[in-house]
């Protein structure tokens, strides 16, 4: 089913007791294309849950128009949207099997006993719903167990066949993978991913873990103070970043954000003409990934090394240059010790530089 979603200049105020305002969300305006997996990232309290709701139309919005496809959804309640709702909490039904926690929903549904009238019809095809479902989503076998013999992730999942068992037109998932632990978020992630392949639904997804969604997404919607600050695929928003709030949000290690100026066509790092740009002089903002930075014996510029630690296949490394501190990661094939003063020449690949502002300076 071809569903994108449009949200065009969605506004969300809270106004509380004392009369303070909130913009929770402020003037969104975004395309998601149909049959895509987009996450909505940012930090706590940046809008991501207000937004779903508004998608969801548990909150209404106080400016704006929520369309899915060519419908203008932003009155309709939650129950005539065609969505499906999965929260970090699984909310199954303690008492009732996997089966029965799948097909409650459908059986509740008017539409459904108006598509089909005749109860035993009805009953049949619940039950090829149910038992395809639970196919996609790779729980045949735990049908009749109740949702306190399975594992979080089995629960999880559970709760994603109760969303996608009735068709929507629009899966929405907030923070699906929170109750979690670290491994099982992974495996499960995938999942999602893989179940949403399969079924094609248009699908926004909650999180704040940039990996999350750097992993499994089409496109990330990066938010901060409700406004968007980035619209691209993960690649795109790790290697482009619009701004410095997006380029210290993806990545882990964090990117490096070191104030330099520019004096007739270098730039100066730690008191050094560390490489060649055609921008204007002045101060900027110099962003390097921690994994861009190649040890030289000239060029660049010195630092010396204040702490080190083995991460998997590389040395993560902590460097000082005049009191500033920055990290990056080395392979270990690399000697180097604490103490050590060494060069260090940026890839220009993971170069990026912001004017003294914040924003991306795009030709330099
Ligand atoms: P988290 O990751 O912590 O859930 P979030 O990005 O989902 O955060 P929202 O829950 O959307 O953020 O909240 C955005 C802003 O709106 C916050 O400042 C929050 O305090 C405020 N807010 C959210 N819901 C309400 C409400 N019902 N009444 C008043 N303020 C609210």
């Amino acid at each position: 089913m071809q569903m994108d979603i449009r949200l065009d200049g969605l506004t969300k105020t809270f106004t509380s007791k004392d009369r303070t305002e909130t913009i929770a969300v402020n003037n969104l305006s975004v395309t998601i294309p149909s049959g895509h997996l987009v996450g909505l990232l940012g930090p706590s309290g940046c809008g991501k849950s207000t937004t779903l709701f508004l998608l969801a139309g548990l909150h209404a919005p106080t400016s704006g128009k929520i369309y899915f496809g060519d419908e203008d959804v932003t009155m309709l309640p939650p129950e005539k949207r065609g969505i499906g709702l999965v929260f970090q909490n699984y909310a199954l039904y303690p008492h009732m099997t996997v089966y029965e926690n799948i097909a409650f929903p459908l059986r509740n549904s008017k539409s459904f006993k108006e598509k089909h009238p005749a109860a035993a019809e009805r009953r049949e095809e619940i039950d090829r719903i149910v038992k395809n479902t639970a196919r996609i989503v790779a729980i045949e076998e735990l049908l009749d167990r109740k949702p306190s013999q399975l594992s979080g992730g089995q629960q999880q999942r559970v709760a994603i066949a109760r969303a996608i068992a009735k068709q929507p037109k629009v899966l929405l998932l907030d923070e699906p993978l929170s109750n979690l632990d670290a491994r099982l978020r992974i495996q499960t992630r995938e999942e999602i991913r893989r179940i949403q392949q399969a079924t094609g639904i248009t699908t926004v997804f909650v999180t704040h873990d940039q990996e999350e969604a750097l992993s499994i997404t089409d496109e990330i919607i990066v938010m901060k103070d409700g406004i968007v600050q980035q619209v691209a695929e993960p690649q795109e928003t790790y290697v482009h970043p619009a701004n410095v709030f997006v380029a210290q949000f993806l990545g882990n290690p964090p990117i490096n954000m070191i104030d330099a100026d520019i004096r007739g066509g270098k730039v100066i790092i730690n008191g050094e003409e560390a490489f060649d740009t055609s921008l204007a002089d002045g101060s900027y903002k110099v962003g390097i990934r921690p994994e861009s930075f190649i040890l030289a014996s000239d060029g660049g510029f010195e630092a010396t090394i204040d702490f080190k630690a083995t991460v998997g296949r590389d040395f993560q490394v902590r460097f000082d240059m005049n009191g500033k501190y920055s990290e990056a990661l080395i392979e270990s094939d690399n000697r180097i010790e604490v103490g050590d003063k060494v060069r260090f020449v940026p890839k220009m690949s993971g170069v990026h530089i912001f004017s003294a502002d914040g924003n991306r300076i795009e030709e330099w």
